[in-house]
């Protein structure tokens, strides 16, 4: 018995019971179950088989006996012809190297099928110590290599995902290290690649994020819940610039719980964060002066109240409207009117500290937050820098233009203690700036709500007014110094409002202008006018001029001309009868326009006037160029003509340019015998104003007209009789003469 046949076992207690081993019996034992092919082969071109095992026939499909000495097949002819050489070399390479082998390769079964089979073997020397066989076992592993490859498989596609995903995948230690990142990533962070975002980074918190608190965050987080959903913070790219990211990360723990790494992705939000920003400010700032608007502006109150509440100090709403912005956009153009806006913007940012707000309410309508104010001083010292700022000239395409606007104030506490009732009474104030002259400011005070509410019950009833038949026409005659007759008279609207009585036009034309109501309005009393200058004609008085306003809004409206040659049509009225009355300040205001508007009043034969002489900023040029038959000048500088040297050389300057241009002038307002001889003492042409008549309705005026033929004697009594208002036949003739 050899050593290698019969080993007696170590175990005492089997010994004894077991039949000595018998390694052969074993070994055979052991081959005929093995799953796979134990063999012997030659080592020849096909490899000859010597001996198979009986596993043999499962491996192969073939029987032993047909494998060995190649009966039906040589084990060659089953290897796949592709895996022939490959296994070849291998095997050949091992036996030179005296060194065992494993190789894989595909066979070809019986059957037809194909089977991966892992081979390993080891040579063998004759006699002469030639290699002459190859001993080895051979097993199927195609179960395996379908696993592998699917694993590889799996490892591929995964790995595609990793390499080319748009979103950024990255592994990192809590502590801020990189351990993995795709070139998503690194494309994000601006970096080459993965490879120089690993090696460059490594310090997340204090080189990546702009704010290290966020990364704290998020490892905060991390740890807490073990993920993060849509984390949202601002990092530095490699180049220096600034984006959003948003990431998705959970928390990798060992079998203890401990935390390994985070995983997770990273998107680039920047572009989202700033359409969400720009929408934003869009909700909440206007478009054309960039200023915070109206919503904005209600947060912002609320600030200014919530900390004022704090500090124990005052808050002012300001309400700043621009005076006749109207006008300017609707003469000028709205192209023209935006700039004035963004200038009037710029201007009240200016005037204010940086915690201050100026937000835009709407249309020419801006608000000024004052916060932390002491004293109604500290804020009148505010709202005179605002005037005096709006004040100043503004130029537009080589034209100076003069601006005011009015303002009101509201403060909390007192006048209101949230926005709404804080602007509210804001509003109101400034309306009662508005009234009062604009061009000023106004402190909220509780009565203000009752005039508030008074003017908008006005604006309702005016609005019924032409269609009830409200309004009638006063006249008041205009005389001419050189003859003392009267050769003109001015249309004056007034409003016969039930329940309250004439209402003067200083009363409503504002309104009327603001609503628009001012064009049939307008056009009203223009017919109106016609039609009664015609009927006085047809009665046989004496032909006189009769003069009518113009709002500067009708001017503007495109129908103005026709409804002029429409009126005098209708009413059979020669144009040489009617003159158009524009003010002063508005014939100023886009004066190239204004004379193409004129011009073709003008050639309808219609005499036109600027009215409120002496107050607008006349240009002597456009004044020479306009077809201008008269100036009218305004009755504030004749009221004191006879006591103040400055409106006493006014009147006399415009009394001397009007007739160096060619142009009549008319004094307005003349109350005083003084007056009149002051005015006759400079040549002024003709006269208008309560010494002669007060504005009296048309059946007044028609027996003042007939009195102008056949008035004799002492006219002092009926000239006192018309400044009454009462009945009379007057005229200053007497007077004059
Ligand atoms: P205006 O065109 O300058 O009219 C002259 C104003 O002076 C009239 O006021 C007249 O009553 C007043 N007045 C006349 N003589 C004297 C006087 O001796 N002393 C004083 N203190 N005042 C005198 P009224 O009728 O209240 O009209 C005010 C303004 O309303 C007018 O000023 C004119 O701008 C506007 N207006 C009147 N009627 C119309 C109209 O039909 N359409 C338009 N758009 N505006 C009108
Ligand atoms: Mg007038
Ligand atoms: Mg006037």
């Amino acid at each position: 018995m050899d050593r290698q046949t019969h080993i007696q076992l170590a175990d005492p207690a089997t010994a004894e019971t077991d039949a000595p081993l018998d390694v052969t019996r074993l070994l055979t034992t052991i081959t005929d179950n093995l799953v796979g092919m134990i063999y012997r082969c030659r080592i020849d071109a096909i490899w000859t088989m010597e001996f198979v095992s009986d596993g043999c026939l499962k491996l192969t499909g073939y029987r032993t006996d047909e494998l060995v000495f190649n009966n039906r097949v040589s084990y060659d002819q089953i290897t796949l012809p592709e895996d022939r050489e490959r296994v070849n070399r291998t095997i050949r390479t091992a036996l030179e190297a005296n060194e065992a082998f494993d190789v894989e390769y595909r066979i070809r079964r019986a059957d037809g099928r194909i089977r991966w089979v892992l081979e390993r073997g080891v040579g063998l020397h004759d006699k002469q110590g030639q290699l002459a066989w190859i001993e080895g076992f051979i097993q199927d592993i195609s179960e395996r290599m379908a696993v592998n490859e699917a694993l590889r498989e799996a490892v591929r596609r995964y790995s595609s995902i990793f390499e080319n995903a748009t979103e950024g995948i990255f592994q990192t230690t809590p502590k801020g290290r990189y351990l993995n990142a795709n070139p998503a990533l690194a494309r994000i962070y601006g970096h080459a690649s993965a490879g120089d975002l690993i090696e460059h980074l490594h310090d997340i918190q204090n080189q990546l994020y702009v704010s290290p608190e966020r990364r704290a965050e998020f490892v905060r987080q991390m740890q807490a819940q073990g993920v993060v959903h849509n984390f949202e913070s601002q990092v530095h790219r490699l180049d220096g610039s600034i984006i959003w990211i948003s990431e998705n990360a959970r928390a990798v723990k060992n079998a203890d719980g401990v935390v390994q790494f985070f995983e997770g992705t990273v998107v680039d939000i920047t572009e989202r964060k700033q359409y969400e920003a720009e929408l934003e400010h869009q909700a909440s700032h206007d478009s054309l002066t960039g200023l915070p608007n109206r919503s904005l502006l209600r947060d912002r109150i609320d600030q200014a109240i919530v900390k004022a509440q704090r500090d124990g100090k005052l808050v002012a709403v300001v309400f700043v409207d621009l005076d006749h912005f109207k006008l300017i956009n609707d003469s000028l153009g709205h192209h023209v009117g935006d700039s004035l806006l963004l200038e009037i913007a710029a201007r009240l940012s200016s005037c204010i500290r940086s915690n201050d707000c100026v937000a835009r309410q709407g249309g020419d309508e801006f608000v000024i937050v004052l916060t932390e104010q002491d004293s109604d001083q500290e804020i009148i010292a505010v709202i005179s820098r605002l005037l005096e700022s709006i004040s100043q000239p503004w130029v537009h395409h080589g034209q100076e233009y003069g601006q005011s606007c009015s303002i009101g104030i509201s403060c909390y506490p007192q006048d209101g203690t949230d926005p709404d009732a804080l602007l509210r009474s804001a509003d109101a104030a400034m309306y009662k700036a508005k009234a009062s002259g604009r061009g000023t400011y106004h402190f909220y005070t509780p009565e203000l709500n009752l005039a508030i509410s008074e003017r908008l019950e006005l604006e309702n009833s005016l609005r019924h007014a032409l269609e009830r038949d409200e309004f009638r026409v006063y006249y008041q005659p205009r005389i001419d110094v050189a003859s003392g007759r009267i050769v003109g008279a001015e249309a004056l609207i007034r409003w016969d409002c039930p329940g309250k009585g004439i209402i003067p036009p200083d009363s409503f034309i504002s309104i009327a202008e603001e609503t628009g109501l001012i064009i049939p309005i307008g056009q009203w009393i223009l017919r109106e006018a016609c039609r009664q200058n015609s009927a006085w004609q047809r009665a046989g008085l004496p032909s006189i001029t009769l003069s009518v306003n113009l709002s500067p809004i009708q001017f503007r409206h495109a129908g103005l001309v026709a409804s002029v040659a429409d009126a005098l049509q209708q009413a059979n009225l020669p144009p040489a009868c009617l003159e158009l009355e524009l003010t002063e300040s508005f014939v100023m205001h886009d004066a190239e326009r204004i004379n193409v508007a004129m011009q073709s009043l003008k050639a309808l034969g219609v005499d036109i006037a600027v009215d409120d002489f002496g107050t607008g900023y006349s240009s002597l040029s456009y004044l020479k160029r306009f077809p201008v038959d008269r100036l009218k000048v305004d009755k504030s500088f004749v009221r004191d003509i006879d006591t103040d040297p400055d409106d006493a050389a006014i009147v006399r300057a415009i009394i001397t340019l009007g007739h160096a241009l060619g142009l009549k002038v008319v004094a307005e307002g003349v109350e005083t015998r003084a007056h009149l001889e002051f005015l006759q003492h400079h040549r002024c042409d003709e006269l208008q104003g309560y010494y002669f008549s007060r504005p009296v309705p048309a059946a007044q005026m028609e027996a003042l007209l007939c009195g102008r033929t056949g008035c004799a004697g002492d006219c002092q009594a009926e000239r006192d009789a018309l400044a009454r208002g009462t009945d009379g036949c007057g005229c200053g003739s007497q007077d004059i003469e």
